[in-house]
């Protein structure tokens, strides 16, 4: 990382730009916490925050943004476009824009490697995958709009199609996954994807590293900060599991993006400098045997997530 002050500090990406390494998450905040959360993340210190077309809470995001008062040019934002928009990308960009309320975006994502048709999400464009939506990303870096492209839930599969594809003539910047103890993407249990992407110069960004939303009725939650290896490291430190989880993250080489809109958390999610895990401690949690995957692809029209990183 860039400097000795996690929260504040960067990872480079290979474009030369450089993403703040603890962002906001805003996946299922409600309309008004959204708002609240993001100006108040960006007061106490945040300078990167994550939402999505499929979040349908870009508008608060935005109205967070203004509210916080700091200068626009000093926030990473991070949107991504929707399944049911991929082969009308641009479209789907200036959607976002326009609900964000502002004239770029600083890394724009596809959401997942599935392109969806409009009227029927059920339903697979038979004729569009994310090769093509991928060329479309590519000619965006060039209307300004947007600053760096990326990728979201792309296995080795998918990278390997799209990076040996001659379409393709940017690298992604990022891809932004879900990583937490509970999925670390380590042998013997994953194929290492983490390294995949560190050897074609993707950064990746993890996603759901608390365990992912206790009261979602959509995805699982996985009680991690009840964990006792990790409460007993938590203890001796004298810091919360959540902090010890994003520490675990960062000190693995990916930028985070916790999720809250409880403003105390918000503050000690972000309150992560001068102190580290030893290798000791990060042996002990990386030996934590459980594995629990938070974002399932049933609601998918196709598969996107595979037996062999489950
Ligand atoms: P997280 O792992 O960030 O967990 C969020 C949950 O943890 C919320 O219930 C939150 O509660 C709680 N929490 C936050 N901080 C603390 C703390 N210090 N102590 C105890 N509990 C805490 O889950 P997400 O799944 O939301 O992932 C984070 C972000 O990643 C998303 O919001 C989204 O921006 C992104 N994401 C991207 C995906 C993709 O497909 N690209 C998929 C999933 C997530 P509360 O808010 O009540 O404080």
């Amino acid at each position: 990382m860039a400097s000795r002050n996690p929260s504040t500090s960067t990872f480079k990406l290979n474009n030369g730009n450089s993403i703040p390494a603890v962002g906001l998450g805003t996946w299922q905040s409600a309309d008004s916490q959204t708002r609240d959360a993001v100006s108040y993340a960006l007061q106490h210190g945040y300078r990167h925050i994550d939402t999505a077309l499929n979040y349908q809470n870009e508008k608060e995001v935005g109205e967070g943004i203004r509210m916080s008062g700091i200068s626009r040019k000093d926030i990473w934002v991070t949107t991504k476009l929707d399944n049911p928009w991929h082969h009308r990308a641009f479209e789907g960009l200036d959607t976002s824009l326009k609900d964000l309320g502002l004239d770029y975006i600083d890394l724009f994502l596809i959401h997942f490697p599935c392109s969806t048709d409009p009227s029927d999400s059920s339903k697979h464009l038979p004729d569009w995958d994310y090769v093509k939506t991928w060329q479309e990303m590519q000619k965006m870096l060039e209307s300004g709009k947007v600053k760096n492209i990326g990728v979201s839930n792309f296995q080795i599969k998918h990278l390997e199609k799209l990076l040996n594809d001659p379409a393709c003539k940017v690298v992604p910047a990022i891809n932004q996954l879900e990583v937490r103890q509970y999925y670390s993407r380590d042998p013997p249990y994953h194929l290492n994807l983490l390294d995949y992407c560190k050897s074609k110069g993707i950064h990746c960004t993890a996603y759901s590293c608390l365990g992912g939303n206790s009261s979602s009725p959509i995805n699982k939650h996985t009680n991690l900060s009840d964990n006792l290896v990790v409460q007993k490291i938590a203890k001796a430190k004298g810091k919360s599991s959540a902090q010890i989880l994003l520490k675990w993250g960062l000190q693995r080489g990916t930028s985070v993006i916790p999720k809250s809109v409880t403003p105390s958390r918000i503050s000690s999610n972000f309150d992560l400098n001068g102190w580290d895990l030893s290798g000791a401690e990060m042996a002990e949690i990386n030996a934590i045997p459980t594995r629990v995957k938070v974002v399932q692809d049933d609601w998918m029209p196709i598969k996107v997530f595979f037996g062999d990183d489950e």
